[in-house]
């Protein structure tokens, strides 16, 4: 028998006061899958994850490990499992060093587990390892990721809402955050992550949902974004 999926939507609308920017969206994330959310600037993604988070007024129902979070405060829907890293790695403390950005963020552990879960951050992540010592402002803008990626893994998230990791990275830092992401995949946790870099989500995703005026327009694997240019170009045409 299979379980209740990670995390489940059903006529999910996000709005603005009286501006719906999302509407009647539906989708399922199985245990570990890698969903990507894609879309052009504009297509509601970034509401999308708000509205799951709890942090964006929303109607429908949202499930995760099969019990309904909707209507429930931010802070209940991360107590029930989910884990939002916001675009602009807005979730890591400037002026303190990795090392006491990821003190900060295992505090909530048991202490004989935060040894562990340490050790598992530094093997996901080596460079945090070695930057520990450096203020989390002077990182690069793919260490500043990483630190955000950790921060929310030490919450061993049931599901991990990423939105738009690849952002202003270059080409190369891409690599790396494909590569630790995919490391991601041991952990068991369900991914959401919101894209419109298409080489980014074809090297990460299981699936993708295409999202235009803040309607599910598409679905389907990741690989057709990257074999058929006319798919992706359609789907992220003008929001
Ligand atoms: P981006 O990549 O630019 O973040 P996105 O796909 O995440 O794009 P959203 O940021 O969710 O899209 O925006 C969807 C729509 O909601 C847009 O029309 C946007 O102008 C509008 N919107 C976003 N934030 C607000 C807000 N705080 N108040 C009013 N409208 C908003």
């Amino acid at each position: 028998a299979t379980g209740p999926a990670a995390l489940a939507a059903a006529g999910l609308s996000a709005r603005y006061g009286r501006i719906e920017v999302c509407r009647d969206i539906s989708f399922e994330v199985a245990p570990g899958e890698f969903l990507i959310l894609l879309g052009a600037n504009g297509a509601g993604k970034s509401s999308l994850l708000g509205a799951l988070a709890g942090i964006v007024a929303s109607a429908g129902t949202v499930t995760v490990g099969g019990r309904r979070i909707d209507g429930v405060s931010p802070q209940r829907r991360a107590h029930a499992g989910l884990a939002l890293v916001p675009e602009g790695r807005g979730n890591l403390f400037g002026p303190l060093t990795v090392d006491e950005n990821l003190d900060l963020g295992l505090r909530h552990l048991r202490s004989d587990e935060r040894a562990g879960m340490r050790a598992d951050l530094n093997r996901l992540f080596p460079v945090l390892a070695e930057r520990g010592r450096q203020a989390a402002a002077m990182l690069s803008g793919g260490e500043q990721q990483m630190l955000a990626l950790a921060l929310a893994i030490a919450r061993r998230p049931t599901v991990l809402l990423l939105d738009e990791p690849s952002q202003g990275l270059a080409p190369v830092v891409l690599d790396e955050i494909v590569a630790a992401v995919n490391r991601l995949r041991t952990f068991g946790m369900a991914l959401i992550i919101a894209e419109q870099n298409v080489r980014f989500a074809a090297a990460l995703g299981d699936r993708f949902i295409a999202l235009r005026g803040g309607e599910v327009v598409d679905e389907g694997h990741p690989s057709e974004l990257a074999n058929h240019s006319g798919t992706a170009a359609r789907l992220l045409g003008a929001a």
